[in-house]
Parts: structure tokens; C-alpha cells; sequence
């Protein structure tokens, strides 16, 4: 049964747990919901980098800080086209398109709602990350087939202020209602290792969890620290405090696809595993995320051939002409 109505002590004795207890009853639940063996596989392509006006104290993108990123410009749509054409050959199932805003401004839309149409009509599952929508946006968005809309609460509403001041979490809240009251899916997580405490993490996961219907897809980050960002020496998270943080989200939102996203090219193959085996079912392929490394293809087919992991295939339901993703 879905739950909304997690309180924060429950999640906090969830996450107590002795490891082997945590992992079996996270293991238990994704069976009971996904085939346990298939991985969601997306690709991202930043569409337009840096400049942002924004503060994010982790993000390379981030006007306020000197950082070693070079700002691009928006990408023409053939660009982005041919990249989703190797996404899609590569077998990424879902493309997500990321730019570096506040917020879309409306000279912006008709290039963003172009590209929702070209990516889609390739039969593969659309995603963007824009920065905030205003509803009419994120009603544009869906009706040009956007499937889901990413925007992060990133970490707990008490350490928020600390990480971000151009924006409140109450902001990124109003984008999420927007997105949800749009029909689109929403894509929601956070990021671990930005200096919060366990109580924190609790408080992410409450907050999500709580939601009157989970995100649809949760991002599990680890910071990848930024020369030049406040938070580049931000005290390191374990890796198995970011299994158990997996764990934790994939028992409070069993239906959701649970993301083990930046980060990830830090972690060993077993760590891998052990996310897998903790209930996350997603990850971005390719050697780059918006503008972090990833892990790499090749590494990635070995990762695969070796657990005996399929990638999720996405099928076009040709009568309703949506695009579903369907595990095989
Ligand atoms: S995380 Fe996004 S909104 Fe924040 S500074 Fe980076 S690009 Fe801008």
C-alpha cells in the first residue's frame, strides 16, 4: 500500500537499521514492484550551460562563483536532435534536456516546446529541467507532450537557506504543484554531501514522501564537489549512508524509479550493485551529466553483462500515442 503520511520518526528508525535488515526489507519491496533486474536508463544534454543567476553553493553553473565551466549558449535544434538520435540508438529510453535558468522566460518557449515535439516524435520519453515554471508553462510543457518536468528540492527545508538564497523551497514546491496540476510526471530527489546531517536527509525524504502523489522519479545525487563553489570542501557522505539514503526512499515510495545520479562515476561496481540491490532502478548514461562526469558507456555494458541487468525499453502505444516505458 502507498503511503503519504510517513512521519519523520519512522524515517529515522528506517534508517537506524542495521544495514542487512535495511537492504533486505528495501530489496523486498522493489520486487515487489519492479523487475528487479531491468534498469531505467536516461540520457541528459545540457541545452544551454552556465551563466545562471541563481546561487546553488554547488553548482558549477552558478554566476555567483569562479568556476572553471565555460558558459554555452543555447543549442540549435539539429544539435539536440542529433543527440538524442545517439541517446536513442544507445538505448536510453527517456532524454532529458537541462538549462541553466531561473526560469524559462517566454522569448525561451517556443524553442523548449520545439524540442519537447522533435524528441518525442522519435519515440523516445521526454524530460526537461528549466529552472521554476509558472503554471501556464508547465501547462505548455505537457501539452506538447513533455512526459516529466525535473526540478530538485535538493535538501531539507532546515538546511536549505544554507545551500541557496535566490530561491525558496516553498518556490520549488509551487513549480512541483504546477508541474503535478499539469499532468506531467514529476522528477524530484536531492543531493547528499552538501554539509546536512541525518536529520536532513530524514527531512528530504519526508518531504517527498509526503507529497499527495510521490515524484514518479526520485534523484538520488552525491555532490561532486566544484573548485570555486562555497560548498567545495563540504565534509563527504559514505557510500553506504547514500545506500541506506536508497534504501530508505525506495521503502517510503515503492512505485517510484529511484535514480542513482551525479555521483555515480565515484562508486566501484560493487557499490553499484549494492545501490541496485538497495532499490535503485534508474541512472544517466553517457561520460557526462549537465556538466559533472559520469560513468562512461563501455563501463557501463560491463556493469550490466556482469549483474545481468537489462536497460528498460520504451514502448509507443500507438492508439493512445503516449509513451509509456515498459520493463522487459
Ligand atoms: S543548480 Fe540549476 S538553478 Fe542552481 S545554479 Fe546550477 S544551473 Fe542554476
Amino acid at each position: 500500500m502507498l503511503r503519504n503520511d510517513w512521519n519523520r520518526t519512522e524515517i529515522s528508525e528506517l534508517f537506524d537499521q542495521p544495514f542487512n535488515d535495511l537492504l533486505f526489507q528495501a530489496h523486498t519491496i522493489h520486487r515487489q514492484h519492479f523487475e528487479p533486474n531491468t534498469i531505467q536508463v536516461s540520457t541528459l544534454l545540457s541545452i544551454k550551460t552556465g551563466a545562471c543567476p541563481e546561487d546553488c553553493g554547488y553548482c558549477s553553473q552558478s554566476n555567483s562563483y569562479e568556476t572553471p565551466l565555460t558558459p554555452q549558449k543555447k543549442l540549435q535544434l539539429a544539435e539536440v536532435l542529433t543527440a538524442a538520435r545517439a541517446a536513442k540508438d544507445s538505448g536510453s529510453s527517456r532524454f532529458c534536456m537541462g538549462a541553466a535558468w531561473r526560469n524559462p522566460h517566454e522569448r525561451d518557449m517556443p524553442y523548449v516546446l520545439e524540442l519537447v515535439r522533435e524528441v518525442k516524435a522519435m519515440g523516445l520519453e521526454t524530460c526537461m529541467t528549466l529552472g521554476m515554471l509558472d503554471s501556464s508553462q508547465a501547462e505548455r510543457l505537457a501539452d506538447a507532450g513533455l512526459d516529466y518536468y525535473n526540478h530538485n528540492l535538493d535538501t531539507s527545508r532546515e538546511h536549505y537557506n544554507n545551500v541557496i538564497t535566490t530561491r525558496t523551497f516553498d518556490d520549488r514546491l509551487q513549480t512541483l504543484d504546477h508541474v503535478r496540476s499539469s499532468g506531467m510526471k514529476v522528477c524530484s530527489g536531492g543531493i547528499l554531501g552538501l554539509g546536512e546531517s541525518r536529520n536532513d536527509r530524514v527531512s528530504l525524504l519526508h518531504e517527498l514522501a509526503t507529497q499527495p502523489i510521490h515524484p514518479e522519479s526520485v534523484p538520488i545525487n552525491m555532490l561532486v564537489p566544484i573548485a570555486g563553489t562555497p560548498l567545495q570542501d563540504a565534509p563527504k557522505v559514505s557510500v553506504i549512508e547514500w545506500v541506506r539514503t536508497i534504501a530508505v526512499a525506495r521503502i517510503l515510495m515503492p512505485t517510484s524509479y529511484i535514480r542513482l545520479s551525479a555521483g555515480r562515476e565515484s562508486l566501484t561496481d560493487a557499490e553499484q550493485a549494492l545501490c541496485f540491490m538497495a532499490g535503485a532502478n534508474s541512472f544517466f548514461s553517457g561520460e557526462q551529466l549537465l556538466t559533472t562526469p559520469n560513468a562512461g558507456e563501455s563501463r557501463d555494458a560491463i556493469l550490466f553483462e556482469q549483474l545481468g541487468l537489462t536497460k528498460e525499453k520504451v514502448k509507443v502505444d500507438v492508439k493512445a500515442t503516449a509513451v509509456n516505458a515498459m520493463a522487459v
